[in-house]
């Protein structure tokens, strides 16, 4: 009897077996997403082979509802990707098969083939510097000789690494090769698109979140049959089922994007490598400020490393001027006097401004003057934000929105004050101090539909504004050429959260927000405003210097033992009832610790703590910590299933998670 092995999507490791619908020739359906009955659900699932077993253990099994595809999805790749992403980040074949072949793709009634043909745009195309020529030679090489290779495009900010990406693009195209592209978020870069649609005409797909269940299959078809042979997109387009896959560009590579949040927590670098090394294909990581993770890899030769350390045109990198917050007299504005003066000079010469601060709302803080007590969410342990007009509380985690209270809850006094600084607050002091001036604010309160940012991109571009402000959406690939100043309003907002990568993503900041200004005529500066102007990260920052940061914070890491010098899990536990979950944290603590002993397994641990947000929408979360080696900390994945926790608690584990926050 021919029965079908399928997986389904769900947090159980294995698979199951359903018999075929009775017309269809089982072999048909191998390879195709099925809908099956399971439990009392319909779920969709993955049919992946076809055995024959004895009719006596059939007569439990149902049939298979459904026949989703018209085509086989699931090749030899597929398979052996999902089997890497399940034992890898700790899911089934089924939960790994669903991040590659997304359930809710719809095949469309026909296969539409290009009928929207674009023609390519001949770009009008600049000649490549030096660096440029080289990086393009030594990655075009790569590519010629179909092997799996690494590299890292270490290039200062405004080096002109999209002409590198339209020639190396061009060259795996000529080789008959296809190409996938990562951007960190495509809605921010419609510019950046533009240019490749104009450069590679109807060899080009776009994958990303809004688009269409029924356009993202034909996409994955086209693809799949060679009708379009790039593909630009965010975090998922790297499964993509291109069968002659030459490159992977993943740009700005240390973004934290590229690490799916949810379960299976995979990280879109490390399925490149694997995809690239499955097809002999090259990937080419970029950023001006690589994760230490890329650059460590490139230091011990594991990624061949090019640096671009010049801008296009011999354009300078901006001067950085450090100013401390220090003495600034309490609850006075963030900007400082001269801060204030190099704005109102940028506008007097009519050029443009950009302001970061990490922080949205009008203050991320209301306080009692009397018991100093600061206004938390009901639902989350944290404070709530300050907004204006109209007045009222919002909590950036659950959503809640309260009106703001006229006595304290404490105390009962009426003495409330606003606290700290926000992007709203900002806006109205520079509306104050600058009549007239047009402000563009770009963060997530203003940011909401999918145009925004080509109407913020062309508005700057057209000089419909003077100053656009916001949060570190700002940072995100736009290149502007009458940006002359930049003036980062607190670069310490990130310095002192809680978790390892604090310092790295501060240096990050400043240095992609430094990198907006100058690209023009001028030579831009950049206003650095903080409270710890002796601080490593500032002071290299200033100097724009990588390479001693990644050298003082890599003896950080080495010494307390973090990436990349081991591997990490969070352990998540959580629960609706605080002492069952403090509970349940403490016995899971030391029923892991008798694992790592029982099996010398040779991992540290530390925990188990409360989360940064202990309380999120009222779940209490609290988690334990494992180090080691990844091998190790497998392992005792594959043990915590026995562990019986409390009614209602829920037990994650994440692979390598961005932060321990
Ligand atoms: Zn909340
Ligand atoms: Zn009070």
């Amino acid at each position: 009897m021919i029965v079908l092995e399928v997986a389904i999507p769900i947090p159980l490791n294995k698979t199951f077996y359903y018999l075929p619908s009775k017309s269809v020739d089982p072999k048909d359906i191998v390879g195709k997403r099925v809908k099956v009955s399971f439990g009392k659900r319909t779920l969709v699932g993955y049919a992946i082979t076809c055995q024959d077993i004895d009719d006596n253990n059939s007569f439990k099994l149902k049939y298979i509802l459904d026949v989703l595809d018209n085509v086989s999805l699931i090749t030899q790749e597929v398979i052996k990707l999902s089997e890497y992403i399940s034992k890898n980040y700790i899911c089934s074949l089924g939960e790994s098969l669903a991040s590659i072949i997304p359930v809710s793709m719809k095949p469309p009634k026909r296969f539409l083939k290009n009928k929207d043909i674009l023609n390519k745009i001949i770009q009008e195309r600049h000649t490549l510097n030096t660096q440029q020529t080289n990086a393009v030679n030594l990655i075009n090489k790569a590519i010629d000789k179909n092997n799996y290779v690494l590299f890292l495009l270490h290039g200062v900010t405004g080096s002109g690494k999209t002409e590198v990406y339209i020639n190396i693009i061009e060259n795996a195209l000529k080789h008959s090769k296809s190409v996938i592209m990562l951007i960190p978020e495509i809605s921010l870069t419609p510019q950046f698109v533009n240019i490749m649609t104009k450069s590679f005409g109807s060899d080009i797909g776009i994958w990303h979140s809004g688009v269409s269940n029924i356009e993202k299959y034909n996409l994955f078809l086209k693809a799949k049959t060679g009708n379009i042979r790039v593909m630009i997109g965010a975090r998922s387009a790297i499964f993509v089922p291109f069968e002659n896959l030459g490159l992977i560009i993943i740009d700005e590579e240390h973004e934290y994007t590229y690490k799916q949040d949810q379960k299976p927590s995979y990280d879109a670098r490390e399925i490149a490598k694997w995809r690239a090394n499955y097809h002999n294909g090259v990937v080419v990581l970029c950023s001006a400020t690589p994760s230490l993770e890329t650059y460590k890899d490139a230091l011990d030769c594991k990624i061949s490393l090019i640096k671009i350390n010049e801008r296009i045109n011999n354009k300078e990198l901006p001067e950085m001027k450090i100013v401390s917050l220090k003495n600034r007299i309490f609850k006075s504005s963030l900007l400082l006097p001269g801060t204030v003066e190099a704005i109102s000079k940028t506008l007097t010469r009519k050029e443009q401004i950009v302001v970061f601060l990490n922080r949205r709302g009008y203050a991320p803080a209301i306080m009692c003057r009397e018991c100093g007590s600061v206004y938390q969410c009901s639902r989350c342990s944290i404070s709530m934000i300050f907004y204006k007009n109209p007045d009222l509380l919002k909590c950036h985690y659950c959503g809640q929105i309260k009106r703001l209270p006229i006595t304290c809850s404490v105390c009962k006094s009426k003495k409330i004050m606003v606290f700290g600084t926000g992007t709203q607050k900002i806006e109205a002091e520079l509306k104050k101090l600058f009549q007239n001036v047009k402000i563009f604010r770009l963060d997530g309160d203003t940011v909401s539909s999918k145009g925004s940012y080509e109407k913020v991109y062309n508005g700057i571009k057209n000089g419909e504004y003077d100053i656009l402000l916001g949060t570190q959406m700002v940072s995100k690939g736009f290149d502007f050429q009458k940006v002359s100043l930049v003036c980062i309003m607190d670069a310490d907002t990130s310095l002192y959260l809680p978790g390892f990568r604090s310092v790295e993503k501060t240096f990050q900041l400043i240095t992609q927000v430094a990198g907006l200004c100058g690209r023009g005529d001028v030579r831009g500066s950049v206003i650095v405003q903080t409270n710890h102007s002796n601080h490593y990260v500032i002071k290299c920052a200033k100097n724009h210097d990588f390479v001693s940061f990644y050298n003082i914070e890599i003896e950080h890491r080495k010494k307390m033992f973090y990436p990349p010098y081991c591997n990490l899990a969070k352990i998540s536990i959580k629960n609706k009832i605080e002492k069952t979950v403090d509970e349940d944290s403490v016995t899971l603590f030391s029923f892991i610790d008798k694992i790592i002993e029982n099996f010398n397994l040779r991992l540290k641990l530390l925990g188990p703590v409360s989360a940064y947000i202990a309380k999120l929408d009222n779940v209490y979360r609290r988690y334990i910590i494992v180090k080691g080696e990844r091998q190790n900390i497998l392992k005792l994945a594959d043990y915590l299933d026995m562990f019986k926790q409390s009614c209602g608690t829920i037990i994650n584990i994440e692979i390598d998670p961005l932060n321990l926050i």
